[in-house]
């Protein structure tokens, strides 16, 4: 199959298995402006299907290198009232978000991380509503990528950058199962696999979850009473059921916040906001990272730290076996999207309703008393390695192996 038709095919999978679009239904697209060819197929594809409105966000990543080393600081402590409306009336008007990821991994080197920090607490205020429809399963959304040259010169130095961006296509679309002839029934199977897991985990309920590898790694994390295992797919609370992320391979719930206890060490580098993390590890005492250590990033790394009281706990932890394609390829992605569906992982911030009992139908209030993680940040870090052990304690203590040597064990193979 041609680059072209796949690419075709790719845009089909994004507007109606991704996003479920049904007739009448707004689209609101975040691009970069370097992949405008393919985001124009997105859209062509998504009239098709029936939408009702496309908006498109351009994103230039020289236009937003300029504003974090320029503007004033107060640029980044309030978003532009029209920004704000924009984003926040389509959501409450039930339409989807989609956003095309293509960022140059290198793209903000070197801006002071604290306007990044003032900046995401600002865009969770002033788009709260936007925001909300999101993590309360009232509007449909999908992250999928999109290759451009800087972020495929990055992936794959030494190469010249027409095949450089071939290569990252095709690497996107291989991951995405989007390579194949029915990208749709690709994931229809995909979905079924996830199924049987989950079932497997949420019947389970653990209590506590024990990590460790030979990298030091020694950590224990508390499960919430009633917690839920996800993956694959989400459904809204109107019963939509989408992909959040294409693509996916993990399954994860949010765990308790105040029960994380133990050192966790990185599998893999941590690219934030433009920045690398390399070779780190965090300290948890009670739920909270109290130490942390980096080989190169250590102020970035406390930067995710200090975004608020809930950056330091745990909202996320995420099964991932090392025998996924993504870890498969080998390739290093420099992108959250594809790297944190390499390895097993962790993130710090914000937990997910959905993963409690109930927790779609919770407030703020209720998610705490539920100890769900309340942050304005959410950001996955990989802790994945090849001899990972991760063994599941019931609450009478018994022991029930979950993952051994990176991959899944027991009866969870
Ligand atoms: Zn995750």
């Amino acid at each position: 199959m041609s680059l072209e038709a796949q690419l075709q095919n790719y845009a089909r999978l994004l507007i109606r298995t991704g996003c479920a679009l049904k007739p009448g239904q707004e689209v609101l697209l975040t691009a970069p402006v370097e992949a405008a060819p393919f985001a124009r197929m997105v859209v062509q594809e998504a009239w098709e299907a029936g939408a009702g409105g496309v908006t498109v966000e351009w994103v230039d990543d020289t236009v937003s290198r300029l504003k974090y080393l320029h503007a004033p600081q107060s640029a980044f402590e309030k978003v532009p009232e029209w920004l704000a409306l924009q984003r926040n009336s389509i959501a409450q008007k039930g339409g989807v978000i989609l956003s095309l990821e293509g960022d140059d991994p290198d793209g903000m080197a070197g801006v002071d991380p604290s306007r990044f920090t003032a900046w995401s607490r600002a865009v969770h205020r002033d788009c709260k509503a936007f925001y909300d429809g999101m993590d309360l399963g009232r509007n449909v959304w999908c992250i999928a990528g999109a290759a451009t040259p800087a972020w495929a010169r990055k992936v794959f130095p030494g190469i010249s950058e027409p095949e450089a961006m071939e290569k990252l296509w095709r690497a996107i679309l291989s991951t995405a199962r989007s390579d194949g002839p029915d990208p749709a029934k690709a994931w229809t199977e995909h979905s079924a696999a996830f199924q049987r897991r989950v079932k497997l985990l949420n019947a389970r309920q653990f209590d506590a979850l024990r990590y460790t590898a030979a990298n030091g790694t020694d950590f224990t994390v508390g499960l919430n009473k009633n917690h839920v295992w996800a993956g694959g797919g989400a459904e809204t609370v109107d019963g939509t059921w989408f992909f959040p992320n294409m693509p996916t391979e993990e399954i994860f719930t949010t765990p308790h916040r105040d029960r994380a206890q133990g050192i966790v060490h990185s599998a893999l580098p941590l690219n934030y906001n433009g920045g690398l993390i390399q070779d780190f590890w965090i300290r948890f005492e009670d739920g909270k990272a109290v130490d942390c250590g980096a080989a190169q990033g250590l102020e970035l790394l406390k930067s995710i730290l200090a975004v608020d009281e809930g950056a330091k706990h745990l909202g996320e932890v995420a099964l991932v076996p090392h025998a996924s394609p993504i870890a498969q390829t080998g390739i290093l992605f420099y992108s959250t999207l594809y790297d944190e569906n390499a390895a097993c992982h962790l993130a710090l911030g914000k937990g997910f309703p959905e993963c409690v009992e109930g927790g779609l139908e919770m407030d703020e209030e209720a998610l705490k008393a539920h100890n769900v993680n309340l942050s304005a940040t959410h950001v996955d870090f990989m802790i994945g390695t090849a001899d990972l052990s991760i063994t599941g304690i019931l609450s009478d203590g018994a022991e029930v192996p979950v993952f051994r040597e990176g991959n899944w064990a027991g009866e969870f193979i």
